[in-house]
């Protein structure tokens, strides 16, 4: 079993040579970019350095989360921009997928938002899911359109689990052509409320990518895995009997990479043994 990690252990810092050796001295050689604001925003002038950077320490971008100016809900009338953006911009690094929430499908004009004016995008798909077939046919049809872009470049799109609606996500995709479409396995968000390892074995046949995290059951707290209430033998079973064969990519927001590279041997005696 292969290892990477995202990037998201340093997310609060602007993206450098330093992090990329930190990665490489723990082991990874296969690493989930993020485009976050602060972190990275993918300009020219940055892919100039990165390309460089990943060049030096052998480091491999296997997948990009999609840029959160198309999750916050505040550009939902520049998300089909920004998310081609994002998909030449991974096939231009030579990596596999992009990951997507749901969220970047919700309506402007049906928006929930707080009095603060913070918006809500994942929560106002979900409420809209419940009215009735309008939001689901709009997600149907969006990923069908970002896969067929992907498939142009030679890349994918990966729909990501979610705190809501995850067991509809092979649903979600299912007018987009499968070549160029699949699911990233997020084990934190589908232990919310939840239970990942039923949800593993339900979305393993359509799984291209993971980001592995622990947590309480109740919040996303992204933490390392074996360190909250996830079945790991079990979600490990379930995205090997639905035939995964990409890494295990962890997405911790907590602890350091020492952390995580310690349990490799763990997961890889899981997966082993799962059947
Ligand atoms: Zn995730």
């Amino acid at each position: 079993m292969k290892f990477a990690t995202c990037m998201t252990l340093f997310l609060k810092e602007r993206l450098c040579d330093d992090h990329f050796r930190q990665v490489r001295e723990h082991g990874f050689d296969t690493v989930e970019l993020c485009i976050y604001p602060g972190h990275f925003h993918g300009t020219d002038e940055e892919v100039v350095w990165l390309k460089k950077s990943l060049r030096e320490h052998e480091i491999n971008v296997h997948s990009m989360h999609c840029s959160f100016d198309a999750l916050t809900g505040e550009h939902l009338d520049k998300t089909e921009q920004i998310l081609h953006s994002n998909l030449r911009l991974l096939a231009d690094l030579g990596g596999r997928y992009l990951v997507v929430h749901y969220a970047i499908f919700a309506d402007p004009d049906d928006l929930i938002v707080d009095e603060k004016g913070k918006r809500y995008p994942g929560f106002s798909v979900a409420r809209a899911l419940k009215r009735g077939p309008e939001m689901l046919e709009r997600i149907k049809e969006g990923m069908a359109s970002y896969a067929e872009y992907a498939r142009r470049h030679g890349v994918a799109v990966a729909l990501e689990t979610d705190l809501q609606n995850s067991e509809r996500l092979i649903e979600f995709i299912s007018d987009a052509d499968p070549s160029a479409c699949g699911i990233c396995f997020d084990s934190g968000h589908a232990q919310v409320n939840s239970d990942a390892a039923q949800l593993a074995r339900l979305l393993g046949p359509r799984v291209i990518g993971t980001h592995l995290h622990d947590n309480d059951g109740k919040e996303d707290q992204h933490k390392p895995p074996f360190s909250g209430t996830i079945d790991w033998q079990g979600v490990l079973a379930g995205l090997k009997a639905g035939g995964y064969a990409g890494p295990l990519t962890y997405e911790t927001l907590t602890g350091s990479l020492s952390d995580i590279t310690v349990l490799n041997d763990r997961l890889s005696r899981l997966w082993e043994d799962a059947c």
